[in-house]
């Protein structure tokens, strides 16, 4: 079977593009690698998306899944390891299958990047975190650090300011780029340390990790006893295994403008992977509902 639309990626804008797209009456794929909700799912509490004053990431993406497969989007979970372009044929393939598609919406988001310190994988789950709703539960009462200045790593602190004893966030600024309300919450909390102008630059672990080297700007250097690291210093493009079909710029971001429009016909980007200015859950389904409403009127110019 080929399908109008195929969809790689299943957060907000591949959802809403496969919403978009059922309603216009087209064939829908969507594939997830993992779960349907992509980043948002650890956001423990949205209240900047409209009409909902407050809804968890996780009800939000079930929702918008469940809405989605009401429409007759089939959703499939495997991982899209490639995109071949044969003319105006287009194949995307996973480890299992390769699916014929007439058009291709690329929402893959995004992935959450590394500190690159030595044992930082091996450390993952054991005391290396980045995705505090995920994991802070295992730290109630002990002591975590929080490295970043955006608003997840504001908001990754408050959230463990909760749980734990002691939260160390540790940024590499004076100044933040996560929103000032969410930083006076968190200077607000008795148990809130922030330690600017400095990098964690070693993780000391036996089986789990014990400590942090702490170096600041000025050269002085700290060991920080902590139970916990969560890393929340932005995230990576996923990007890579599309490289074929749309143009990356130098971050990794793929090129395409308000219309998700890539340089290939009938191949279009939506969400936090595409180059734009406000990465924001609002502006991943308005991407999701432009992508699709592009490739629907592809479709049609090109019957
Ligand atoms: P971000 O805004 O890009 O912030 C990344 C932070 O990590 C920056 O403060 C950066 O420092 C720091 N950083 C980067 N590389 C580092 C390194 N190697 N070592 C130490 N620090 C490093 O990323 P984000 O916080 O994940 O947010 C991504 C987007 O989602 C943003 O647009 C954000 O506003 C949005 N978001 C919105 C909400 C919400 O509206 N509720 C919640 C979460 C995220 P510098 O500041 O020095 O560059």
């Amino acid at each position: 079977m080929k399908y109008d639309v195929i969809i790689i990626g299943g957060g907000p804008a591949g959802l809403t593009a496969a919403v978009y797209a059922r309603r216009s009456g087209k064939s829908v794929l969507l594939l997830e690698a993992k779960s349907c909700g992509g980043q948002i799912i650890n956001t423990p509490d949205i209240e900047n998306y409209p009409v909902e004053m407050h809804i968890s990431g996780y009800d939000f993406a079930t929702r918008l899944t469940e809405q989605a497969r009401a429409l007759g989007a089939e959703i499939v979970l495997e991982k899209a390891t490639d995109l071949r372009l044969n003319g105006s044929e287009k194949t995307v393939t996973t480890a299992k299958n390769a699916y014929e598609g007439r058009s291709v919406i690329i929402a893959t988001g995004s992935a959450a990047r590394k500190l690159g310190l030595e044992n930082e994988d091996a450390l993952v789950g054991r005391g290396v975190s980045y995705c505090a709703t995920c994991d802070g539960n295992f730290f109630r009462k002990k002591k975590v650090a929080v490295v970043g200045g955006g608003n997840t790593a504001l908001e990754d602190a408050l959230y463990l300011a909760d749980l734990a004893d002691t939260v160390y966030l540790i940024h590499r600024r004076d100044a933040f780029r996560g929103e000032d309300a969410t930083l006076a919450r968190l200077k607000a909390r008795e148990n809130v340390r922030i330690i600017y102008n400095s990098t964690v630059t070693a993780l000391r672990a036996d089986k789990r990790l014990r400590s942090i080297e702490v170096t600041n700007k000025d050269g002085s250097v700290a060991e920080l006893e902590i139970n916990g690291l969560f890393v929340a210093v932005g995230r990576i493009p996923e990007n890579r295994n599309f490289a074929a079909a749309v143009d990356l710029d130098e971050a990794g971001y793929a090129v395409a403008g308000e219309n998700c429009r890539t340089r290939t016909p009938g191949v279009f980007v939506a969400g936090d992977n595409r180059t734009k200015d406000v990465r924001q859950l609002v502006t991943a389904a308005a991407d999701g509902a432009v992508a699709a409403t592009e490739a629907v009127k592809y479709l049609n110019e090109t019957r």
